[in-house]
Order: C-alpha cells, then sequence, then structure tokens
C-alpha cells in the first residue's frame, strides 16, 4: 500500500522524537512492502519564526491532503510572550478543529515491565491499570470564546447535544470492543452544559445495552484515578476534564514519554501524537523518550491504514526491547540499560520482525 503521511515534528524534543518513528514506519515498510511518503508540515513555534504564525493555511492544507498527520510537539519558553493567538498552541488547535478530529483516544495502560515506575503503591498496580480515555477535542471551553476586559477574564464552555451525542458514541462503540464499561465524567452539580452531557449520555446508552453506563464527578475520578485505577474500562469526558485526567492517568502507568494517542473525526485520515508536550527542559541531548510518539505510529497503522498486523509488529517491538532492560532516563530503574533517543529507535527497529 501507498499512503502519504504529513510529519509535523514541532518544537523541542518534537524533531528527536518523530525521526525515531519515522525509522521505524521505514522499517515496516520494507518488511510488509508498503511505501511511506512523507510531506514535512512547519506547526508551532517554527512555523512562527518562519512564517509569523503557528499553522499557516498552507501547512494546514498539507495534512488534509495526506492519509494521516504524525505529530511530535509544539511550544517552548521562546514564544511564551508572544500574543493568544499567535502561541504554539493555537497551530495544533486549528490543526484539530480544520481535520475535524472530534475524538481523542488515550490509553492509559501499564506495561507490565515498567510497574516499577508507576508512583502507586504495589497494591494498587497489581491489579491492573488498563483504560483509554475517549477525551471530546474540538468543542468546549478551548474553543468557545475568549476575552480579557480590563481586570476581568472570560472563557466560555458550550456544547450543543450534537457535539456530545457523536463523542458519546464513540465511547459506547470504544467499549463495546474492550469490557463493555463505561464512565461518563461530567460536573453536572455545578454546569449545565454537565448536564446536558449527562441526559444526552443516559439518552444514548438505550442504543447499547451491552454496555453497562455509569456517571462520575470530575473530582471524584480524579481521586479514583489514583485510588482504584483498576475500576475504569472507557471514560468518555469533555475537552478539558479529558485533557487533565489523561495527563494524569499517564503518569501512573509510569511516564508521560511512553502513551500515544490518536484523534480521529468522520474520516480515516487521523492525527497521531504522543501526549506529551517538548519538554523543552530536555531538548537536544538525545535523552528524550521516543516510545509514546512510536507507539502513536503503530495506531496509525492500525486505526487509520487498516494495518494490524504491522501495528502488532511494532507493539511487540517495543515490549522486547523492555524485556530486554533497556530503558531511557525518564522511566530508568535499578539494574536496567540506560539508551538515549537514537539508541532507543534503533534497538526497537533491531527488534521489527514481520508477523
Ligand atoms: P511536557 O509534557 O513537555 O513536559 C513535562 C515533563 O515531562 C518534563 O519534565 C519533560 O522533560 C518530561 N517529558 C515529556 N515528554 C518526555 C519524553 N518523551 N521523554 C522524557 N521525558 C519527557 O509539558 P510542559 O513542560 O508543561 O510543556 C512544555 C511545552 O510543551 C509548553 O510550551 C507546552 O505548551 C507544550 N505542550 C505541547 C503539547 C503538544 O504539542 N501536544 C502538549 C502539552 C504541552
Amino acid at each position: 500500500m501507498v499512503k502519504n503521511i504529513a510529519v509535523i515534528r514541532g518544537d523541542g524534543i518534537g524533531p528527536e522524537i518523530v525521526e525515531q518513528a519515522i525509522k521505524v514506519l521505514d522499517r515496516v515498510a520494507e518488511l510488509y512492502g508498503h511505501t511511506f511518503n512523507y510531506t514535512d508540515v512547519d506547526m508551532g513555534g517554527c512555523a512562527i519564526d518562519k512564517y509569523g504564525a503557528p499553522l499557516p493555511e498552507d501547512e494546514l492544507q498539507k495534512c488534509l491532503d495526506s492519509d494521516s498527520v504524525l505529530l511530535g510537539a509544539v511550544g517552548g519558553n521562546k514564544w511564551n510572550d508572544v500574543p493568544g493567538h499567535l502561541r504554539p498552541e493555537k497551530g495544533l488547535l486549528r490543526l484539530r478543529a480544520g481535520m475535524g478530529v472530534y475524538s481523542n483516544n488515550r490509553p492509559a495502560k501499564i506495561w507490565r515491565q515498567l510497574s516499577d515506575a508507576s508512583p502507586l503503591k504495589k497494591e494498587i498496580v497489581e491489579k491492573g491499570i488498563d483504560f483509554i480515555i475517549v477525551r471530546e477535542l474540538i468543542g468546549g471551553i478551548y474553543f468557545g470564546e475568549h476575552k480579557t476586559e480590563g481586570d476581568t477574564a472570560v472563557d466560555v464552555l458550550r456544547y450543543s447535544e450534537a457535539e456530545i451525542e457523536r463523542i458519546g458514541r464513540i465511547g459506547f462503540e470504544t467499549a463495546q470492543k474492550r469490557n463493555k464499561k463505561l464512565c461518563s465524567v461530567e460536573k453536572s452539580n455545578v454546569l449545565d452544559s454537565s448536564r446536558l452531557w449527562k441526559k444526552v449520555m443516559h439518552r444514548l446508552a438505550a442504543e447499547y445495552p451491552d454496555v453497562e453506563l455509569s456517571d462520575m464527578l470530575v473530582d471524584n475520578c480524579a481521586m479514583q484515578i489514583v485510588k482504584d485505577p483498576a475500576q475504569f474500562d472507557v471514560i468518555v469526558t469533555e475537552n478539558m476534564f479529558g485533557d487533565i485526567l489523561s495527563d494524569e492517568a499517564s503518569m501512573i502507568t509510569g511516564s508521560i514519554g511512553m502513551i500515544p494517542s490518536s484523534s480521529l473525526g468522520a474520516s480515516s485520515c487521523g492525527l497521531y501524537e504522543p501526549i506529551h508536550g517538548s519538554a523543552p527542559d530536555i531538548a537536544g541531548k538525545d535523552i528524550a523518550n521516543p516510545i509514546g510518539t512510536i507507539l502513536s505510529a503503530a495506531m496509525m497503522l492500525r486505526f487509520s491504514f487498516d494495518m494490524p498486523n504491522e501495528a502488532d509488529a511494532i507493539e511487540k517491538a517495543v515490549s522486547d526491547y523492555l524485556d530486554a532492560g533497556y530503558r531511557t532516563a525518564d522511566i530508568m530503574g535499578e539494574g536496567m540499560t540506560l539508551v538515549g533517543c537514537k539508541q532507543c529507535g534503533k534497538l526497537i527497529i533491531d527488534n521489527l520482525k514481520k508477523k
């Protein structure tokens, strides 16, 4: 198969981690007889420096013309003082909205080899951590009106029934493919938008009788994720709650550097990125963990290109790498072998075999 991939390296550690993921994709192409063509796209701080905007129209168009987009990360201290509408992260919001990717899927799964890296108590980790957060990605407070007047600032949180329904369906369908438990997370004791959210979820539940739906307030959910993560199968929630909860969930699995994500809309063209940011504190030092990006590339093969064997092969190569005791600094443990970003990529590629 021939696939065209738009590649956004971005800022900070972005270029380093994306380079490793592309090498992995190239090896997969070799093994399975595919052709992956890459188109470089400038987004984030690097685009601000080059064009004066975080995602110019032509760069967005390259993404819309592709079969899928692979993204490293954007942002950094250098662009902290630019006006709000020009910030690197605005490029990301524009990309998500432009691609219409309303559903962000973030797995929170602990690799058995990394159970010691979790900050949670051993007895909690041993019960198993394996759930998915389905986050609404192009609505809610991040996309509402933002304004500051004098000493008062306003951010508008708005959701329509249609927006809630389409992400709700993804939540139910994701649960159907797993353990059939869906937890809808909101703040219906305070927010109107959450009361609407809850109402729509319960209306949809009638169409998915095989899925057990539960409700949880977001503050309780934040607590339950560290107290008893094994209770969750699929969590579905709105944009900002999902943003916060998925960072929390990533941390209990060991490192933010390990977690991939997919964002999909109505078409098969998806956006694939690790959940972490551009990590300016470690950029350019060859110490970043590229696994979140490599696993994001695997998700791209699985969800957008219908290449499940190729995706399995990448995940197996990562597992074998961990079994062999190699670790980047973020997940380093006693008796393990410390490797850098490039060496991590190379070792995973060496493990890649056709299934
Ligand atoms: P961050 O995720 O970049 O870093 C948080 C911590 O995790 C840092 O200590 C960092 O060194 C570490 N870390 C992150 N990724 C790692 C990896 N692959 N390997 C090893 N360690 C890793 O979050 P932050 O520091 O709050 O944000 C830095 C910049 O990234 C900011 O400009 C922020 O706006 C931006 N950001 C971008 C995205 C994105 O592009 N999707 C997401 C979040 C933050």
